[in-house]
């Protein structure tokens, strides 16, 4: 008898990093594609960046365990980004008890967000949210923020693209390799030089057409400024519908849900 095991292969040798696209849509949803989320896994430790709406669903689509999440990284409080947070602290008290420690980090105000948010989805919960928090550790980055938090570092930069709270893109190193992501973002040089000499550039591409609305990318901008990103890998995300309807005119690499790429 033959007996075929399915495992979820892994590319990785020792260190290195190994991204999981859960979703590339943008608030819209846009083509039906499901709203950020992004799994970043060096051996030992994985990080989920971005809970949007629909994360829970591409994660176990995926067969990720929320269990094993280690830490939760989130880079602006728009529901697209975090709005999935109460349904990942819910698998947490019902589904998926958490027996290890989880690091939630971002920017100011996510705590108390997360938690406004959570009441008014599931106003008088019971089960045991004590428990859950002693397991919970929130942790504050702000632009310019520069962290060692378990066996990665995380530096954040201000992006243009909320008026009164911070909006942060990120680069992340672990694993030896560094992974840099442009958040949500309107066109600014100074991302040029914080995602210089990444391995791998996740940059936002939310419009086409829509030149003014300065507060995300646009596809023509960025083809027009590919040259200038010294980065080993550049991949479009967060994609919209002019993106998407003019997909046969789009010369820079774009990801696709359910995308891994050993960095
Ligand atoms: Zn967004
Ligand atoms: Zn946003």
């Amino acid at each position: 008898m033959i007996i075929t095991v399915f495992m979820r292969k892994s590319p990785l040798g020792p260190g290195g990093l190994e991204l999981t696209i859960l979703g590339t849509g943008d608030a819209f949803a846009s083509h039906g594609r499901f709203q950020s989320g992004y799994m970043i896994d060096s051996p030992g430790y994985r990080i989920m960046m971005e809970v949007g709406p629909t994360s829970l669903c591409a994660m176990k689509r995926m067969d990720f365990k929320p269990a094993d999440i280690d830490m939760v990284l989130i880079s602006h409080l728009h529901g697209d980004h975090f709005g999935g947070m109460p349904f990942l602290l819910l698998e947490y008290l019902y589904e998926s008890p958490r027996r290890k420690p989880l690091t939630i980090v971002g920017p100011p105000h996510l705590e108390e967000r997360t938690w406004r948010l959570f009441r008014t989805m599931f106003p008088g919960t019971k089960p045991d949210l004590p428990r859950l928090l002693s397991k919970l550790k929130f942790v504050v980055l702000e632009p310019g923020s520069n962290v060692k938090i378990g066996p990665t570092r995380i530096r954040a930069m201000r992006t243009p693209h909320m008026k009164r709270d911070f909006s942060l893109a990120y680069r992340i190193e672990m694993g030896g390799k560094s992974l840099a992501f442009s958040g949500d973002s309107g066109w600014t040089e100074d991302l040029l030089p914080f995602v210089a000499g990444a391995d791998l550039f996740l940059c936002e591409c939310t419009y086409f057409e829509s030149t003014q609305l300065a507060f995300h990318m646009n596809y023509p901008q960025l083809d027009a400024n590919r040259a200038r990103f010294d980065v080993g890998r550049m991949i479009l995300t967060h994609v919209g519908r002019e993106v998407l309807d003019r997909n046969g005119e789009i010369k820079l690499e774009m990801a696709h849900d359910g995308m891994r790429i050993a960095v």
